[in-house]
């Protein structure tokens, strides 16, 4: 059987099929690119997960396992409502793994989601039940859960890192170049400019996933 180091629990916060799910993508993905943990900027993941569907949580997994997390720049989302993502490493290739439906079907009539289609949370679901539904995403092989497709024309370019700041001639805040705007000729942050949607640009990398 698979096993899930306790302390990923721990850092996701609850015991639910998804975090396990997306641990054992993110190990997969490293054993397809013949890679280790991404201790610095080395891996990029581009995952296919949008917002509002609890499968979210399989991101937590790919980061414990693979270290490519959002905090340092390498988790981007892509917002296509899929339970997949693509993994991409400069000089060792890209891969994507997908969640088979095949699985998804299996699971889905499990009592742990009877609860969650009831609205109770996780942590609050009965412990067994919840060991019961990762006792399955934790036996099943490798084949059984996923499809993995070498992606050999994947590009992405990503955006130049940069240290330039300034501060907002409203607030004195530094911010980033990128984010600095102009209104009236004064260097101005987001927020103290209005807050307006459409300025605070959700970051949709760009890659390059199909020839
Ligand atoms: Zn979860
Ligand atoms: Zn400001």
């Amino acid at each position: 059987m698979f096993t899930i180091p306790e302390w990923a629990y721990e850092f996701h916060g609850h015991k639910c099929p998804f975090m396990p799910i997306g641990y054992r993508m993110g190990t997969l993905a490293l054993q397809h690119l013949g890679v280790g943990k991404a201790r610095n900027h080395e891996l990029f993941v581009f995952s296919e997960m949008g917002v509002g569907h609890p499968q979210g949580c399989m991101q937590d997994g790919i980061q414990a396992a693979t270290a490519a997390t959002f905090g340092k720049g390498q988790m981007h989302k892509l917002f296509y409502g899929k339970v997949a993502a693509t993994f991409y490493w400069p000089g060792k290739g890209a891969v994507r793994i997908a969640l088979r439906n095949e699985f998804v079907d299996k699971i889905a009539p499990h009592e742990f989601f009877q609860y969650r289609r009831k609205g109770v949370e996780p942590s609050e679901i009965p412990l067994e039940v919840s060991e019961d539904v990762i006792r399955i995403v934790l036996t099943a092989s490798e084949t059984d859960l996923f499809k993995v497709q070498p992606l050999a024309y994947f590009q992405f370019t990503p955006v130049p890192g940069s240290f330039n700041k300034d501060k907002c001639e409203v607030c004195g805040e530094y911010v980033f170049e990128r984010y600095l705007r102009i209104r009236a000729g004064i260097k101005i942050c987001i927020p103290c400019a209005g807050a307006q949607k459409e300025e605070s640009v959700v970051y949709i990398p760009n890659i390059t996933l199909k020839k």
